[in-house]
């Protein structure tokens, strides 16, 4: 039975990605070794890493002065390390959800850390809103989760604030064209958008480093990760190729403006049913809707049904539409590589399972 992969991170991958990595991990290149023997010096993986940096640029069409690099330690890491590279007195945090929650724990070992809005007291159902004007403007940075993958909230669009923003993207990196100017580095864990899981890809602003008054331990300052192009230690091999495939494959695909297209459709049809269905609701205030994870419930009438739809709906090969537990109900991922029929599919297993009740 075909299998429609829903899953929060790690998560679909294009079909092409996929496979074009396991012919390089059977055979790299006809060297006759492995994409997992080679050493990460051997000349024909630097282009990898070069053709990867290249399509961010072009993708992301990433201004001059900036630099992107590829490191291992997961998003969780950069929860720190950001703040020990740009935290140089005060920085504002919005608390959007549990991974926004835990940057700013990460940023008070490195300052004085402003949280200047939050949505915790409402679990998070909402992105907090109207805080751009409170930014004060002798903070170093703020720093925004774009999407709330546990909650399902995004904020899919430019801030208009006076300071330099970092963002954490990794649930919504490359699903959408950004004003990279605006930021003073984004990063984001590969494992959702862009490829498998073990690579983080951070990118940032050149001239805003180096400006932390603290001994930075080698392996900490990215100024040790440009200056040696992401080379300083071993990078994740494989994980570095399958994003560069990806990357490839998005652009194939008409780009990131092509791709926030895609990702309109395929949320406009799933939160439409959800609406029109009387067995589910959304668990998310409207103007907050994430474009990647949508959340649901079952209607309050109907909450011994949760079950029984997520059998019907695994019977269909919907995989991976649990809801994170803090939340609950179901949650259907839809990044980059989730097609409209897997979004049909969806669809039609909840109009199907209505009918039968
Ligand atoms: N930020 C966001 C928005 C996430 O969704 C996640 C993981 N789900 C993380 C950070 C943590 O990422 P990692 O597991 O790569 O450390």
């Amino acid at each position: 039975m075909k299998k429609y992969n829903f899953n929060a991170g790690p998560s679909i991958l294009p079909r092409e990605v996929i496979e074009n990595t396991a012919k390089q991990i059977l055979d790299f290149n006809g060297s006759g070794l492995s994409l997992m023997e080679i050493s990460h010096r051997a000349k024909d993986f630097q282009p990898v890493v070069d053709e990867s940096v290249a399509l961010f640029k072009e993708l992301l069409d990433i201004p001059e002065g900036y630099s992107i690099i590829f490191l291992g330690g997961g998003a969780s890491l950069q929860f720190m390390q950001i703040p020990a590279n740009f935290l140089i007195k005060k920085a504002a945090y919005v608390n959007s959800g549990v991974w926004a929650k835990k940057a700013i724990k990460e940023a008070k070992h490195f300052g004085e850390v402003i949280e200047i809005a939050s949505s915790a007291d409402a679990n998070y159902t909402f992105y907090p809103k109207g805080f751009e004007s409170k930014v004060p403007a002798d903070v170093d940075y703020l720093h925004i989760c774009t999407n709330n993958t546990i909650y399902g909230t995004e904020i899919r669009k430019e801030l208009d604030v006076n300071v330099p923003l970092i963002a954490d993207m990794s649930s919504d990196i490359m699903s959408r064209p950004i004003d990279v100017s605006k930021y003073k580095a984004i990063y984001a864990g590969a494992q959702k958008n862009i490829s498998m899981a073990g690579v983080t890809v951070i990118i940032v602003k050149d001239d805003e480093l180096g400006k932390a008054p603290r001994e930075l331990p080698t392996m900490m300052d990215y100024r040790t990760h440009v200056d040696k192009g992401s080379m300083f230690n071993t990078p994740p091999v494989v994980p570095i190729y399958s994003m560069m495939e990806n990357l490839r494959w998005l652009k194939k695909n008409g780009g990131l403006e092509a791709a926030d297209k895609r990702a309109h459709e395929r949320a406009e049809a799933l939160y439409t049913e959800i609406d029109r269905n009387k067995l589910f609701k959304g668990t998310v205030e409207n103007d907050s809707r994430s474009l990647m994870n949508i959340c649901f419930v079952m209607n309050d009438e109907y909450a011994e049904l949760e079950k029984p739809f997520l059998e019907f709906a695994t019977e269909r090969g919907m995989v991976g539409v649990k809801g994170h537990r803090s939340v609950g109900g179901f949650r259907a991922s839809c990044y980059n590589a989730m097609t409209m029929e897997g979004v049909n599919a969806l669809v039609q297993a909840m109009k199907d399972f209505e009918a039968k009740y």
